[in-house]
């Protein structure tokens, strides 16, 4: 039988704020343990949570950039549950009210257009971080670091929308990107400030109604979701096919096997005993303010894709890789500043560039090539100062170096040979040590032709012009010597 996948996505974002959601506390990143804490963030009696303002603006702004509705009154309550790194017994999150509703973003796979919709997004805090002991002295016992107690969340549910691991990591990418965009959060999720909960059912295709859906976590890059959907995929499909059921729980993602396990069966909304926080007062958002966010958002990368195309002229695969990250789009433009070709400066950065950058894995923010030192170096090729073949070794040397294209190719003795006599003292070389097939090509064996510009270019060690050696070639070979 032939299955399709029902994938839905929950993200965890955390908020770039400076305090933290309900108190004054930093939420500077690996500072000392339990050193950002106060009687509120710790839970102690009679401490009160206050709204940090800039958190409500911060998940207003995914809200608009989603093309969500905003709620005009959204209410914090207290999921109730018991864990280490949780000193107040609950979690401040927000259940039957959230903040905005109804959204959606749009994925593009090969130039196809699909809609994921969003089915909300709410606010919430994060917990501490558990830390268990490493060393044989410290194995025996684990720690509690309540830094991130506190820390402001946004969680965004996307609907039931998704049908392969691919759009999955395609929608994950596209959520990165508005987040980073807007600035509201740093989207990595290696350091765990960007994480994601997947639910996934099979059903046979074609059928209306969903399967029994399991829940996986731990998953902790893009890569990793798409290889735990993967698997999933694969063992629903098992488990259905050996005529057993699959059953509704919590798998986490092993990275060590790749394989998801079982961890506990899934807890329904009711147990947590949902209750609105009787601390805080409704959220009650004014029109007007919302209005004032809209207007204030930045170009996102819809936008920025669409204006690259007309623009810049440049192919919609071409912007859609080059606006995928606000880094990227910045670096294209500031290129372009420097040496106004929108293509020519796109093919680089499309091939030679981001080659280089999958291979050691790194962003382009951590590319030792700087827009100064590629422009620099297309307007050498441009004056004819090194031949484009040549450019691609100086890209490399850059690349490895961090250096300034000028001077590798002063070092390296690269400059293009644009002089004639030296040309033709070349072409006098190669003719001189090929009779035969000098003859063959007066015969009339044009084909010839590539052959002895390709031995001129290794004569002169692909330093010569090529447009130059192609004239003085088919002079000298036309007999005239
Ligand atoms: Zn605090």
């Amino acid at each position: 039988m032939d299955y399709e996948p029902v994938i839905g996505l929950e993200v965890h974002a955390q908020l770039l704020t400076r305090s933290k959601l309900f108190c004054s506390c930093s939420t500077t990143f690996g500072e000392e343990p339990n050193t950002q804490t106060c009687p509120v963030c710790t839970g102690q009696p009679g401490s009160l949570p206050v709204v940090n303002r800039k958190a409500v603006e911060f998940a207003i702004k995914l809200g608009l950039a989603t093309h969500c509705r905003i709620t005009p009154y959204s209410l914090f309550a207290r999921k109730n549950y018991f864990y280490p790194d949780l000193p107040k017994g609950y979690q401040i999150s927000m259940y039957e009210y959230p903040l905005a509703v109804e959204g959606f973003l749009e994925i593009i796979n090969r130039g196809e257009k699909k809609r994921i919709n969003i089915i909300r997004i709410h606010m919430e805090e994060d917990a501490g971080k558990l830390k268990h002991g490493e060393t044989p002295e410290t194995a025996s016992f684990s720690y509690v670091d309540f830094n991130r107690t506190g820390v402001p969340l946004v969680e965004i549910v996307s609907g039931p929308d998704i049908r392969s691991p691919q759009e999955a990591g395609d929608y994950l990418r596209v959520l990165r990107a508005v987040l980073q965009y807007l600035e509201i959060s740093t989207g990595n999720m290696e350091e765990g400030n960007f994480r994601c909960d997947a639910n996934i059912s099979i059903r046979p295709k074609g059928q209306k109604e969903f399967g029994t859906r399991t829940e996986l976590k731990n998953m902790n890059s893009f890569r990793h979701v798409e290889k735990a959907l993967e698997y999933e995929i694969k063992r629903q499909i098992f488990v259905r096919e050996e005529g057993e059921k699959v059953i509704q729980e919590t798998r986490l993602w092993d990275v060590d096997q790749s394989i998801t396990v079982s961890m506990r069966g899934k807890e329904e909304a009711h147990d947590y005993r949902y209750f609105p926080d009787p601390d805080l007062v409704p959220l009650k958002i004014d029109e007007k303010w919302v209005e004032e966010i809209r207007r204030g958002l930045p170009e996102l990368p819809a936008e920025k894709r669409a204006r690259f195309v007309t623009q810049y002229q440049i192919p919609e695969y071409d912007a859609e890789i080059l606006t995928s990250t606000k880094a990227m789009a910045n670096y294209y433009e500031e290129c372009i500043r420097l040496f106004p070709e929108p293509k020519t400066v796109s093919n680089w950065m499309m091939v030679e560039l981001l080659r280089e950058l999958k291979r050691d894995e790194r962003e382009i923010d951590q590319c030792p090539v700087t827009p100064q030192h590629l422009a620099e170096m297309l307007k050498m090729i441009k004056e004819g100062t090194i031949s484009g073949k040549i450019a691609k070794d100086v890209f490399e040397e850059m690349y490895r170096t961090g250096e300034r294209p000028v001077r590798i190719v002063k070092e390296k003795g690269w400059i293009q040979i644009l002089d004639e006599a030296e040309i033709g003292r070349a072409i006098q070389t190669i003719i001189g040590s090929h009779p035969k097939e000098v003859d063959d090509y007066r015969q009339g064996k044009e084909r010839l032709f590539g052959f002895f510009v390709g031995e001129v270019m290794k004569e002169t060690k692909g330093k010569a012009n090529p447009k130059k050696v192609n004239e003085l070639l088919k002079k000298k070979l036309k007999g005239d010597s």
